[in-house]
């Protein structure tokens, strides 16, 4: 599509930017709707990240995404933003209206779209969500949304893991530590183990787990997406059990944030398309 005069443009806001997937996922939605709209990345620098806020109005953006490292450092900087937005303290996009800005955060509608579509058995059910950060916060609002009977968090840093249980406010939440990985009742009373820590983006094994407890209708997520299977979902594929890596999760919220943006519904399987083959593997 050739860039003139009428373009309008969208983009996301990161330090770094240049590995995101999303200008792949936006552009071919725009690309399949026949819209004359580019998405851009910006490599907006920490300190640059108020200037960078501000020229999206002065620009004409029509909405922009927010990555790391800058989401809750938007989420303090935004006047206007979502209930979902302020509960997570972050947020993943912005946009202008009648010269205000406007933040959401659409990660953990993302993660709930996609595990619903995943058909994972949740309702009533127990689930583990590994890590306390950024990630963990928006699993732990999806997974109470899908309505999980008993959430447990399990962290290395504990203290982090209490400050996201105490967000939540919920009697549901329990907080173990890593080592209850390792025991055969939790494991085998979870209908989701949850990876929302960063281990696996490193060569090597994950974090000791008790793999055969697992039910054989027990769902292993990972919120981290490679071309190849994760450290974290390798020995659950081994075991025949049910797998799923983030890249649906991104997808989704790259489609939640696409309608914001638009006021269009997004072509999901046009952005799936560019995803995959961003990240190296078949549709
Ligand atoms: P974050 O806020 O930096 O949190 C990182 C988490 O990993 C913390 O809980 C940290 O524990 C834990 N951790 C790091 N190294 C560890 C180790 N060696 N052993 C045990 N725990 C360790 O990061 P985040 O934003 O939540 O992201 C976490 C992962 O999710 C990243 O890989 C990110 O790419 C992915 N993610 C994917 C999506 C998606 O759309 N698919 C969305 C968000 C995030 P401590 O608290 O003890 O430091």
């Amino acid at each position: 599509m050739a860039i003139g005069g009428g373009t309008r443009l969208t983009g996301i806001f990161g330090d770094p930017v240049a590995h995101s997937a999303s200008p792949a996922m936006h552009n071919a939605a725009y690309a399949a709707l026949g819209m004359d709209r580019v998405y851009v990345p910006f490599h907006v620098l920490p300190g640059q990240l108020p200037a960078a806020l501000r020229a999206i109005e002065a620009l004409g953006l029509l909405g922009v995404n927010i990555t790391v490292p800058h989401k809750e450092r938007a989420a303090r900087l935004l006047r206007h933003q979502s209930a979902e937005a302020r509960a997570l303290g972050a947020v993943n996009c912005v946009w202008p209206r009648r010269g205000e800005l406007y933040g959401d955060n659409t990660d953990a509608r993302g993660l709930a779209a996609d595990l619903a579509a995943l058909r994972a058995p949740l309702k009533g059910r127990t689930a583990i969500v590994i890590g306390a950060g950024g990630g963990a916060a928006a699993a732990v609002l999806a997974l109470q949304r899908l309505g999980v009977r008993r959430l447990v968090i399990t962290n290395r840093t504990r203290r982090r893991a209490l400050n996201l249980a105490a967000r939540f406010k919920s009697a549901r939440i329990e907080v173990r530590d890593l080592r209850a990985l390792n025991d055969p009742d939790l494991i085998g009373d979870a209908a989701l183990v949850l990876n929302a820590t960063s281990v696996g983006l490193e060569p090597g094994p994950f974090l000791p787990l008790a793999w055969d407890a697992a039910r054989t209708d027990c769902f292993f997520y990972d919120l981290i997406y490679a071309a190849e299977p994760t450290a974290f979902l390798r020995p659950a594929l081994e075991r025949g059990l049910r797998t799923a890596d983030g890249a649906g999760m991104l997808l989704r919220q790259g489609a939640l944030a696409f309608e914001l943006f638009n006021g269009v519904k997004a072509p999901l399987q046009a952005m799936r398309e560019a995803l995959y083959a961003r990240l190296g593997r078949s549709a």
